[in-house]
């Protein structure tokens, strides 16, 4: 009978901390104000802690805990640090921080956001697959060599033998860890997979003599496109790692397997786990594809949301299958829990109906364990808790909170006509130009001013009810009217009022739609120490009123100058919220569209004659398979039309996109019909306005002259001769000069020389002409 009975297991845990415990014992390491035992012991404490609230399961992962990020782990574990950080002293766990982080070889901090800290250049960081978590990119080159350091894997398991865990270490597999690197001299990856399985088999061998029966081994391209070279190779990886004496777990997740679901499952493991979430029209197929005696782990509780499971549905699609699979089958949430809040105990200021259809990793894995007791003993041994569930779930179904009408009788009248400007841009130019009457070369910032210590402790003193809201008001009018007064003397030719209203360019706007909430210590792992706190857009979305027209208008009547209404997209909006999961993402965006919609409209009405609106995060929502792509520009794409183009032709709509390749999607780009986009190109000295030119993009474009994120102040020279590289792809007139992001994160003295300069910079290219 025991045998039969379904094992529960999760892939990863959050590290963070419920109270970001992490993030502070790790940023006071660095700044040199506490000692490397005092971050070693909140480490410990975490895991710790963490096993305790995983104590329920069957299998706990072990070494998914990392103080910075798990592909940097798995770099130290097999000997891949950059050579640039070896032999620099100090403790070893200096030189993996130095990848992180590009820290000085003295040993001081260096400013966050530069990763550039004197001593040493940190690894380049990027996306794991479609999350908001970054890790740092492996490098390889065609002389690098392997050597296994299991040492941090190794006492992770002796601490979780030492707290009775039934453990399972976690490691990313060799196919996964090879494509997730960057060949720095452009020689083949897949070349270094002789070199690399060795030292796979002796960690596996060193697991196992340390008493892990099993291993899990995250393989998560087997969801992403790969071509046969890389099918080919992971038969050999695995065929090469069958004889270890421990069982693997190979796992995938974030989405389907589609035609690696066969490659999978010929591999020579002893069980595969499987997003039941994403994929969940696989799993008969995949199970039909395994040998017999295999385990078939199924990711059943999502992972990557934040609300509760239908259990009672969930039930009714297991109950046969585990009647078919017996103990075979295994059940955990869909991938590791890293992507979600740590514990909705926390939140105790959230209104109770919506907390009551939340569940976070903690009580993710208690639903974990109802299903499997359900289905281990019969479902009368938990019918309090599914009956709880039953009642969570129904009022989420059938909410008022959730459902309004209006909402969706708006969404019924959506037409193609929403989307479109009267006039092409050919047309709408010459009016904007009449109204506008800017030089050649116009001049303007992205939106945000420098954030300063002032305008932050006046908006935490007025949250915290410190200071009445006439006060704050003033605080903020006044910021604006000295930021106005800045960019006149600057000179500069289209104004922003610098933002410092906005805690946040996503949360500034949930917290003024109907349909979103918000927690207080909902955060989850962006990277390294780096929090977000992504609202819950957990219903149809309205605007009750206005949301930025009074700023703007009080900005306009400061000065003669157009004032640039100031907003965030509904699809950068979307990407960095939790969305609902009980209706497509494209719903979700189109309800955010014409919210969006309304306030561009009054902004207009208003008198705003240029309105900007950032899709900073479009490019982060493309899906994991190309093969999709298509589909999500399109509503992407359309939401944004919506949103923008209701407008009259003599309005100038001004979009802005973060650093992102433009290259595959220059077509949807186009298709948003902007008449100015601002994008980040100074890094990529213009190149990054190639395909612009040969798509022959027919509207404005400002490509930043100077990167933001440095605090070097850019000289007139150099901006100079980046805007004549880009006049040689694009015709002068229709280019706009502008930094490459926003200013908050700057000081007012950088900010001031470095705009100074780039005033200058437009004289002198206008004197050319
Ligand atoms: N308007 C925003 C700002 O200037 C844009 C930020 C962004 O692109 N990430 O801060
Ligand atoms: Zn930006």
């Amino acid at each position: 009978m025991s045998q039969d009975r379904i094992l529960t297991h999760s892939l990863g845990y959050p590290r963070i901390g419920k109270k970001r415990e992490l993030k502070f014992a790790l940023e006071a390491y660095w700044r040199g104000s506490s000692s490397l035992e005092d971050l070693q012991a909140t480490a410990g404490e975490l895991r710790r802690r963490h096993w305790g609230e995983q104590e329920s399961l069957g299998l706990v992962p072990v070494g998914d805990f990392s103080l910075y990020d798990q592909v940097l782990d798995m770099s130290a574990t097999l000997g891949n640090l950059p050579q640039r950080v070896q032999g620099l002293g100090g403790d070893p766990l200096d030189n993996y921080f130095r990848v992180a982080r590009g820290r000085a070889a003295q040993g001081a901090g260096a400013p966050e956001e530069c990763g550039c800290g004197g001593g040493v250049a940190a690894g380049e960081m990027t996306k794991w697959f479609d999350t908001n978590y970054h890790y740092i990119v492996p490098e390889f080159a065609e002389n690098t060599r392997f050597e296994l350091d299991a040492s941090r894997l190794i006492a992770q398991l002796a601490e979780a033998t030492e707290a009775r865990v039934s453990a399972k270490p976690v490691i990313i597999g060799p196919l996964s860890y090879l494509a997730l690197g960057k060949s720095k001299d452009g020689s083949d990856k897949l070349g270094l997979l002789s070199r690399l399985l060795p030292v796979y088999s002796e960690l596996l061998d060193a697991l196992a003599r340390r008493g892990a029966e099993w291993v899990q081994v995250d393989e998560p391209i087997l969801v992403t496109d790969l071509d046969e070279r890389w099918q080919e190779a992971f038969r050999v990886a695995y065929a090469a790692l069958r004889a270890r004496p421990v069982k693997l777990l190979l796992a995938t997740y974030f989405g389907r397997l589609k035609e690696n679901l066969s490659l999978l499952a010929d591999l020579p493991v002893e069980g595969v786990h499987l997003d039941a979430i994403n994929g969940r029209e696989e799993v008969n197929t995949l199970i039909e594809a395994m040998p017999e005696e295999s385990v078939v782990s199924l990711g059943v509780i999502n992972g990557r949301n934040v609300w509760k499971t239908d259990l009672q549905a969930t039930l009714e699609w297991l109950e046969p299958l585990k009647a078919r699979l017996a103990g075979r089958l295994w059940l955990a949430p869909s991938c590791s829990l890293l992507h979600v809040p740590v514990d909705l105990d926390s939140e105790d200021r959230l209104d109770a109906e919506i907390r009551s259809w939340l569940a976070f990793a903690k009580q993710k894995l208690k639903e974990l364990r109802v299903l499997a007791l359900a289905l281990n003993e019969g479902r009368d041994a938990v019918r309090e808790e599914l009956e709880d569930n039953r009642k969570a779930i129904e009022s989420r179904r059938s909410s008022e909170r959730v459902h309004n009408p209006k909402v969706q009788d708006a969404l019924q009248g959506i037409s193609p006509e929403l989307g479109r400007r009267k006039r092409p841009f050919m047309e709408r130019a010459p009016r904007q130009a009449k109204i506008l009457k800017l030089p050649e070369f116009p001049t303007t910032t992205i939106g945000s001013f420098p954030q300063t210590k002032e305008i932050r402790r006046a908006r935490s003193q007025f949250k915290k009810g410190k200071i009445g809201r006439d006060v704050y008001l003033n605080t903020m009018r006044e910021e604006i009217a000295s930021c106005v007064r800045q960019q006149e003397e600057l000179g500069l030719d289209v104004l922003v009022h610098g933002e410092p209203e906005r805690n946040d360019m996503v949360e500034y706007f949930g917290e003024q739609l109907d349909g979103y909430a918000f927690t207080d210590f909902g955060w989850v792992q962006s990277y390294g120490s780096r929090c977000v706190k992504p609202p819950l857009l957990f219903g149809d979305i309205a605007r009750p009123k206005a949301m930025t027209v009074e700023w703007i208008s009080y900005a306009q009547s400061l000065t003669e100058k157009p004032m640039k209404g100031m907003l965030t997209g509904p699809v950068t909006i979307l990407n960095w919220s939790f969305v609902r999961d009980d209706q497509p993402r494209s719903v979700s965006c189109y309800q955010l569209a014409l919210a969006i919609r309304e306030e561009v409209l009054d902004l207009e009405r208003a008198g705003a004659q240029v309105i900007q609106i950032d899709e900073a995060a479009l490019r982060e929502g493309l899906p994991l398979r190309r093969s999709q792509w298509g589909e999500y520009l399109d509503w992407a794409v359309e939401s944004f039309r919506i949103a923008a183009n209701g407008v009259r032709d003599e309005t100038q709509i001004h979009t802005h996109m973060c650093y992102s390749e433009f290259n595959d999607i220059i077509e949807s780009i186009a298709a948003m019909d902007a008449d100015v986009i601002t994008i980040e190109t100074s890094r990529s000295d213009m190149e990054l306005l190639d395909v612009f030119d040969r798509f022959r993009y027919p509207n404005e474009i400002g490509p930043g002259v100077y990167d933001i994120h440095s605090p070097n102040i850019p000289t007139v020279e150099h901006m100079v001769s980046l805007m004549r590289k880009a006049a040689e792809r694009i015709p002068k007139e229709r280019l706009w000069v502008n930094p490459d992001c926003g200013l908050k994160t700057r000081g007012w003295r950088e900010v001031d020389l470095a705009l100074e300069n780039m005033v200058e910079a437009a004289k002198q290219l206008r004197a050319e002409v």
